[in-house]
């Protein structure tokens, strides 16, 4: 072979101009690789669908007339790294070329970029994936506190002219969210639509992980219920706009506990299919439009809510992740305190923790309610040290890959960012969860309860993050009527509410 090009593990675009024609000189090389398994502990499901994902993508490369080759953790047991394997397959196979798509990581994007090969040629590629290239982030994003994802959003539907009538919104608005986010009721709880599953082999990926003794964590399956080719991810794509779209605005933040389909309910699932890049964003925003174009029960607040997430919340955290490279480092509240160990196993009296957490382990998914108010908060308010979070979120979803991962975790959940992507932290007491779930009518906690013996946790943590972060949250104008409220406080409430947040915090391992 004259050429090689590496295929990564998320950069299984089947659409990407590299296969638009056969070249019999090229070799495509796709390869499960050790440093993958080991740079964070992943959850079991997550390995085994992009392993099996990547296969997939090697089986059809081939049919298509392609020259792929798969090679699985046996064949790269001796190599530790990326580039000692490239190194390895250039002379192997003799080959004068070597060719790469962009890695969406800092981690490997450094290792590919260092990587020396004596007289071949090196061609980096765009994955021709997301709405904006990589060379075009600086003109949108800017290392101040100056970007907005709104305005962001705003710009991005102007320019792609989406959901747009001339220069005007569809619908007159930017934004529905007032008739978004409501509750699920207890009438509700029937319509919620049943998730499509899959059932995708994994006898052989978990053999392969044990022989490697690989270490992973969660509720292995040894049936997959994630999509790992292009055309299940279709369906699930078809399925959402049939059956999630036409509510999806409306039940986007809600949580119950009463209904088997609680862990999807009227959310896509279609990130691990977007991140590994078997679907592009411009297919599943057409789709979603089509299906809003084409369908009486799609309302443009649906839609809109559904654009904004992938359209605005997307591409907007691939620019702060590289806009910022040194996000990873921030610690704004110097949080160090460590994860408890609750979180590898739901088992807490907490019941919004333990739905969250238990369904994440069962799954490896959380929708972003969960992720964001739920565990995200738990761990602000409790300033558990923003590496741990970061691991944590990274190891065990379906879908984490660094780029959207960190600035949603450490920036939007856990505001160690100090307000690069978020203008006020999303700090709540029990008062949210119950406005929001059903959780807090079967806990073992009051949900309105500050400092009784079993007073939800949340709410004196609540007032004493607010408290003990005056000085840097204090001058917030989004935060001054929290302010207000806690001034207004005698200072024996304040005590007790302080000492009680003290108390939970010194027995946070038994909650
Ligand atoms: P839906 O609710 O159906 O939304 C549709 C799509 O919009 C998603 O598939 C996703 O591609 C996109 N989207 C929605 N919200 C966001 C967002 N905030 N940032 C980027 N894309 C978004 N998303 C990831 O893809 N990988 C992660 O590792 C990840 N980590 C997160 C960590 C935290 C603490 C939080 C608060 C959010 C995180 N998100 C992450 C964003 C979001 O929670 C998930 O994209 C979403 O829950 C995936 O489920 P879904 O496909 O059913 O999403």
């Amino acid at each position: 072979y004259h050429q090689i090009k590496l295929i990564l593990g998320d950069q299984l675009n089947a659409q990407h101009s590299w296969f638009k024609e056969t070249d019999k000189n090229c070799l495509y090389v796709i390869a499960e690789l050790h440093q993958e398994m080991d740079y964070v502990k992943h959850h079991v499901q997550k390995v085994c669908a992009f392993f099996h994902a990547m296969q997939s993508f090697a089986t059809a490369l081939n049919k298509a007339g392609h020259d792929c080759l798969h090679l699985t953790l046996d064949d790269t047991q001796d190599f530790r790294s990326l580039p000692a394997l490239v190194k390895s397959l250039v002379e192997k196979y003799d080959a004068s070329k070597f060719s790469y798509q962009l890695p969406d990581e800092y981690r490997l994007r450094n290792q590919l970029s260092s990587l020396l090969l004596n007289n071949v040629e090196v061609e980096v590629f765009s994955t021709e994936h997301f709405y904006l290239e990589d060379a075009e982030l600086g003109d949108y994003f800017t290392q101040d506190k100056h970007n907005r994802m709104e305005s962001f959003y705003r710009k991005m539907r102007k320019r792609f002219s989406i959901l747009m009538s001339d220069d005007k919104p569809q619908g007159g608005q930017w934004n529905y969210d007032q008739k978004n986010r409501n509750k699920l009721k207890s009438a509700d709880l029937e319509d919620i639509p049943e998730p499509l599953l899959f059932a995708n082999d994994m006898s052989s990926i978990l053999k392969r992980l044990e022989r490697h003794q690989v270490t992973t964590f969660g509720q292995a399956a040894s049936s997959l219920l994630w999509p790992t080719s292009r055309q299940q991810s279709r369906e699930l794509l078809n399925h959402f706009c049939q059956y999630c779209l036409p509510r999806f605005g409306e039940f986007q933040d809600a949580m119950t506990f009463k209904s088997d389909h609680k862990w999807s309910l009227y959310h896509s699932r279609l990130s691990f299919a977007l991140n590994a890049k078997m679907l592009s964003p411009q297919e599943v925003i057409s789709k979603a439009v089509d299906a809003y174009n084409q369908s009486q029960s799609v309302d443009i607040a649906q839609v809109e809510g559904f654009v904004r997430q992938i359209l605005g919340w997307r591409e907007f955290v691939r620019g702060i992740y590289w806009t910022h490279p040194n996000y990873g480092h921030n610690n704004f509240f110097k949080a160090q305190r460590d994860l408890p160990h609750y979180f590898w196993t739901g088992d807490t009296r907490m019941r919004c923790l333990s739905e969250a957490i238990k369904q994440s382990l069962d799954y490896a998914y959380a929708h972003h309610i969960q992720r964001l108010m739920i565990t995200g908060n738990f761990c602000m308010l409790t300033e558990i040290d923003p590496d741990q979070v970061d691991d944590w979120y990274l190891g065990i979803y379906v879908d984490a890959i660094e780029w959207v991962e960190m600035p949603n975790t450490r920036g939007m959940s856990q505001f160690a960012d100090g307000g690069i992507i978020a203008t006020k932290p999303y700090a709540a007491s029990a008062n949210y969860v119950h406005k929001m779930s059903d959780y807090c009518s079967d806990c073992y906690y009051s949900h309105q309860d500050k400092t009784s013996q079993r007073a939800c946790p949340l709410n004196s943590l609540y007032w004493r993050f607010i408290d003990v972060h005056r000085d840097k949250l204090g001058n917030n104008q989004r935060m001054g009527m929290i302010y207000n409220v806690w001034d207004k406080k005698s200072n024996d409430e304040k005590e007790q509410i302080l000492n009680k947040a003290a108390g939970v915090l010194r027995n946070i391992d038994a909650l």
